[in-house]
């Protein structure tokens, strides 16, 4: 040190330059942790966590660990403008965008949409038929979820899709991977002579809620929110992860009386797992906050090494409500509100049929119009048209249903008939069979890797087989799906059916085919079907379904019972 310096200046820089050096010092011989900051911190802990406790990361956690997809959207540009289909690992950050690889059932992609509660304008609607027409199969199918879905979009198109959406105030942002899916609510929400609480504003502050939060997006799975207002058409929301059912609190239970959602929690019912009540009840206008102190409970405590036991089922299985909850109440700073069973009125029931045809709104002289469609399917002039006739005699919307069909409403009396014809002569109807009313179906081996077999082309010829034969007059639901996912829910149909290769000799060689269950039902109904056949080949179907039904007509004991009962 330079001998310029005064005593005093020399044991302030020794000092100094020694602290520093020892500062130095110390961090190269024990260099602190950096904790991961930002709104991916809550994720990359949950993942530094697994593999602390000696977890082997899954390759979905790996792929998110590698490059967020959120942050990958220029290279995705770069890679659909040169038609490129993209690599496993870029397959699932696209889904963070709502576009899938289908290969090989379609060397294309899917886009999954979001539609909060179901439900768009007319003008978008009809934006979706441009979209399809120009990008895209040309159609777009109704979805399981009360959502949309364009198909056979060339990787160069991806993009164009995307942001036309985006144009259209819609957005395909997190309906597929592991986020949080497309909002379902009750689809005659505010129309319902018969429901407690709108759902609309809810469904619609939970979407926007999680589209503005990228901690919200990369969960350990996938996670279905619904809100149901006990209007006339199930929303099936016992088969989400969080269901919020709206009740009535009776008077003299020591809570205040009135409106309120109840919890129920971990439906998923390809795992055999209805959503069940978990005792807590809250005002409405809390559903959002509540949902979204669930969801990082279970963001930090989901499995991310086992993608089969990556649910919130899971977490919920193996912690019980208690602990969950008291987790849930930890991050919200206060206590939930629980009742007893008895402080709830009894919920109004829904009407199998509601989906379809013409039914009379709360609003005296208007109606909503089901639509029948063919297990969701819409061609571009269909949406157009359909899109018109919301506009030129409805309120101007267009409300998606979990049935695969849709509602026009704000139909006033005298143009009821107007409108349905209308409708029939596009092809479509408002009338269907007992049977086709409760006929659902997954994409299936057209257009999904994981089918075993082809659901809509088999349900379309169990319908026309049946039709025929069975004079079906109470509604009966038939669920077809392709493969375990149950994305068309088979557990909870009166008949479900899962896609199955079904041996034809002893080489190993098989079929198209289906295992078939009996007795699902949802609602105050909700039971998880039982396997009755193993095995029946696809071209077999309508004869044992129509065997099956034969029986139940034979056998029940009163026009009013059902499979379940
Ligand atoms: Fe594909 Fe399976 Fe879902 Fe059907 S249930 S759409 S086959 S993943």
């Amino acid at each position: 040190m330079s001998s310029d310096f005064s005593p005093e200046q020399k044991r302030y820089l020794e000092g100094f330059v020694s602290g520093l050096s020892a500062s130095r010092v110390a961090r190269s011989s024990a260099p602190a942790k950096s904790e991961p900051v930002g709104p991916d911190a809550i994720h990359l802990k949950a993942q530094d966590r697994t593999i602390a406790a000696g977890g082997k990361l899954n390759d979905q956690e790996k792929f998110k660990r590698d490059e967020h997809p959120f942050d990958a959207y220029p290279r995705l540009v770069k890679q659909a403008e040169n038609n490129e289909p993209p690599k496993p690992q870029d397959n699932f950050r696209w889904r963070y965008y709502g576009i899938f690889y289908v290969a090989p059932t379609q060397s294309s992609y899917m886009c999954r949409m979001r539609i909060p509660n179901g439900i768009l304008k007319h003008w978008q609607f009809a934006g979706v038929a441009d979209l399809a027409e120009n990008f895209g199969g040309p159609y777009a199918h109704v979805t399981t979820r009360a959502n949309l879905q364009i198909r056979e979009i060339e990787p160069k198109n991806a993009i164009n899709v995307i942001e036309g959406l985006q144009d259209l105030g819609l957005c395909s942002r997190g309906s597929g991977a592991d986020n949080i899916r497309n909002v379902t609510g009750t689809s005659t929400a505010g129309i319902d002579p018969q429901e407690i609480l709108d759902t609309r504003r809810y469904a619609r502050e939970w979407h926007y809620h999680i589209l503005n939060d990228r901690s919200l997006y990369g969960l350990p799975r996938k996670f279905n929110v619904a809100f149901d207002g006990a209007g006339r058409i199930a929303t099936l929301e016992e088969t989400n992860d969080i269901a919020f059912q709206a009740i009535e609190v009776l008077e003299g239970h020591g809570v205040e009386p009135g409106i309120y959602f109840r919890l129920a929690l971990g439906g998923i019912t390809g795992h055999k797992d209805f959503a069940r009540d978990t005792g807590v009840i809250l005002k409405p206008n809390e559903a959002t906050e509540v949902a979204d102190r669930i969801v990082r409970v279970f963001i930090e405590n989901g499995d991310r090494t086992n993608r089969n036991k990556a649910r919130l089922k899971y977490v919920l299985d193996s912690w019980g409500f208690d602990k969950f909850l008291a987790a849930v109440e930890e991050k919200l700073g206060r206590k939930l509100l629980r009742v007893p069973a008895e402080a709830i009125a009894p919920r109004p029931t829904y009407d199998r049929f509601a989906h379809i045809g013409v039914h009379p709104q709360k609003q005296a002289g208007l109606n909503w119009i089901g639509v029948a469609l063919k297990l969701g399917h819409l061609s571009p002039e269909q949406i157009r048209s359909l899109a018109k006739l919301a506009a030129d005699f409805g309120d101007g919307d267009i409300r998606l249903t979990v049935w695969q069909n849709l509602l026009i409403s704000g139909v006033a009396d005298a143009d009821v008939a107007t409108v349905t014809a209308a409708i029939e002569a596009l092809g479509l109807s408002t009338a269907t069979s007992a049977l086709r009313a409760g006929l659902i179906a997954c994409t299936g081996k057209t257009g999904c890797r994981f089918a075993a077999a082809h659901t809509k082309e088999s349900a379309d010829e169990i319908a026309t087989w049946c039709d025929e034969r069975v004079p079906l007059k109470t509604p009966v639901n038939i669920h077809l799906t392709g493969c375990h996912h149950s994305c068309a829910q088979h557990y909870i149909g009166d008949i479900g059916m899962i896609g199955a290769r079904v041996p034809i000799n002893d080489d190993g060689d098989t079929v198209d085919g289906f295992h078939l269950l009996v007795g699902g039902g949802f609602g105050t109904e909700a039971t998880m079907a039982r396997e009755l056949f193993q095995n029946v080949k696809a071209e077999d179907a309508p004869r044992t379904v129509e065997r099956v039904l034969k029986a139940y007509l034979t056998n029940r004991a009163s026009d009013d019972e059902t499979f379940v009962t």
